[in-house]
């Protein structure tokens, strides 16, 4: 976006380039006070996941779930990301609050298996921070191993900003995600149009177009184009492409007259608590 500001880290010898939007700049005292209670939140147990189902536009049925991140906070209530993850990359508490995420995924991922749902496939979002930790890759490996999961069931979501910010780096941690087995998102595909040259080259299970371009699609505008256009670049590349943000019925038909492959958004479920999840799941599918 034309209003980000960049500079560049110099804590810890690190030479990588950071994104700040403005409207997130707090105090220092702010900062230090927020640092503070997140510190303590995973021990205080004050950090949970909530699951947004993904579905399959031919079938109609849950493919799996994209898990998000909430914080209960003690006085402010439940936080949304975008209240915290910025600071924490800044920060770096990501790195323990991604592995808790890791884990917990893990956990249920073994849950869903037992009460019979062995196909379904959960996503984590996964910031530059975490992707740069040494053996990141193999941490998830070695989870995965502790758990007894097969790799395939375990997605992470990467944005397409992430690739640019160091691609070369990109392109190893991606080959290392495909040696494990383990699928990849590009999230917010498109916001950036950084990236055909590196689809080409990166082995990716999945795209996602960005809310924003869902919001008014129709045959008549050129988000439609756009959305249609991403949806032909993934299948040539045969990727699968994933709506996100769907709201309304009418994004749901254009999306269905397109081929576009699964869709996500509130108008089939809001993001949903573990138990609500399960519900919806029902009967196991096979
Ligand atoms: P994202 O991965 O692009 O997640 C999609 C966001 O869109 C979620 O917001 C979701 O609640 C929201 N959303 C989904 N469908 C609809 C809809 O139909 N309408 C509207 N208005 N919104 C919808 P959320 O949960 O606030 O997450 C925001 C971002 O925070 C995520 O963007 C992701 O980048 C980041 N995030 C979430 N959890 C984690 C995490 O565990 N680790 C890291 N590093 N980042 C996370
Ligand atoms: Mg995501
Ligand atoms: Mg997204």
């Amino acid at each position: 976006a034309a209003d980000v500001a960049m500079y560049h880290a110099k804590a810890a010898g690190r030479n990588d380039v950071h994104f700040f939007s403005p409207d997130m700049k707090l105090t220092t005292e702010a900062k230090n006070k927020l640092e503070t209670s997140m510190r303590n939140a995973i021990d205080n147990n004050e950090m949970f996941l909530v699951f947004q189902p993904r579905i399959c536009l031919k079938t109609g049925k849950i493919v799996g779930a994209e898990a998000l991140l909430r914080w209960r906070h003690p006085e402010q209530g439940v936080l949304l990301p975008a209240a915290f993850i910025g600071e924490a990359e800044e920060n770096g508490l990501i790195v323990p609050l991604g592995e808790w995420v890791i884990d917990s995924i893990c956990a249920i991922l073994q849950r869903l298996s037992a009460l019979g749902f062995r196909q379904l496939a959960l996503s984590m979002n996964v910031s530059f921070r975490e992707l740069n930790q040494k053996n990141y890759i193999d941490l998830i490996g070695k989870k995965l191993n502790d758990f007894h999961l097969s790799p395939e069931l375990f997605e992470l979501e990467v944005k397409e900003a992430c690739l640019l910010r160091n691609p070369q780096l990109t392109r190893d941690v991606f080959s290392q995600i495909k040696r494990m087995g383990i699928k990849l998102t590009i999230d917010e595909f498109g916001a950036g149009m950084s990236s055909l040259s590196s689809l080409q080259t990166l082995t990716i299970n999945h795209l996602k177009i960005p809310k924003s371009f869902i919001e008014s699609i129709s045959d008549q505008n050129t988000d439609g184009v756009m959305a249609k256009t991403m949806i032909g670049i993934g299948h040539n590349m045969n990727i699968n492409v994933i709506a996100e943000g769907v709201e309304t019925r009418s994004q749901l038909n254009f999306l269905k007259a397109n081929d576009c492959d699964e869709m996500q958004g509130n108008y089939f479920s809001e993001p949903l608590s573990l138990s609500a999840f399960e519900q919806m799941l029902g009967a196991p599918q096979g």
